[in-house]
């Protein structure tokens, strides 16, 4: 399978699947439909299928377009009045798809927002804006437990898992979870080589999820360096999991950006 990048607007990404020898293809969150046409084209390709994580602008904003010109492009998304999902799938489904030879799982992964879903195929997850590398999507309409809830199952997928998310948001989230973790050898490492990457041009994404559980303090909520920078931010004692979470998300918000 063949996995093109898209980049949009000023930190999106799309994500365009298709098999070799097979000119149906599947994007992941189209929230503008140039882009797109341009990759289809440039690869030869036709869409066939929509795969919709959470119902924002930037990620459903090209679906009216697109069906226009692909008519009957199957489009996938949860059970939400603000997406036009032609095909409803909820968490656990299994799923086939036309335009590929593998079968994906949805898993819901509310908090960003109340419907968010995940795709997961192969050890590669479609989290749209729920984990991003060094980071996490902010809480719109779920709560800290929801959040929490969904990080730990991305948490405890295959660590091989790549974490296809929407956005380039790598630098700025080092910069806080610096605050947190400012001796992390695997965090500066990490901020050196997305600096590079940037430098040339290239995106820090997809990250691997083996490495996100040594630098993501959204994914650190049972490490005791990120449990004891927030008990010391917050001058109190903290005493389970998606107490630290929530206080690491609040942190952020309201003190970094
Ligand atoms: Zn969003
Ligand atoms: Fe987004």
């Amino acid at each position: 399978m063949n996995i093109i990048q898209i980049p949009a607007f000023t930190d999106n990404y799309f994500w365009l699947m298709h098999e070799n020898n097979n000119k149906h293809s599947v994007v992941v969150d189209p929230g503008a439909c140039n882009p797109i046409l341009k990759a289809l084209d440039k690869n030869n390709l036709i869409l066939s299928d929509i795969l919709i994580t959470h119902h924002h602008a930037d990620h459903i904003g090209g679906i009216n377009e697109l069906k226009k010109i692909f008519p009957s492009v199957n489009i996938y998304g949860p059970a939400d009045k603000r997406i036009p999902a032609t095909i409803i799938v909820k968490d656990d489904d299994i799923v086939k798809l036309n335009s590929l030879n593998e079968e994906f799982q949805v898993i819901d992964v509310r908090g960003h927002t109340n419907s968010h879903i995940a795709y997961y195929f192969k050890n590669k997850i479609f989290c749209g804006d729920t984990l991003f590398s060094c980071g996490c999507g902010r809480l719109f309409e779920g709560t800290y437990n929801d959040m929490h809830k969904a990080l730990t199952k991305i948490k405890n997928l295959p660590k091989e898992t790549m974490i296809y998310c929407a956005h380039e948001y790598t630098l700025d989230n080092i910069g806080f979870a610096k605050l947190l973790e400012p001796n992390n050898i695997h965090l500066l490492e990490r901020e050196k080589e997305v600096k590079k990457l940037l430098k040339k041009g290239l995106y820090s994404v997809p990250s691997k999820l083996e490495n996100e559980l040594k630098i993501n303090p959204f994914l650190r909520f049972d490490n005791n360096n990120i449990i004891n920078a927030v008990e010391h931010h917050y001058n109190k004692k903290i005493t389970n999991e998606v107490d630290v979470f929530k206080y690491t998300r609040e942190w952020k918000d309201r003190e970094y950006d």
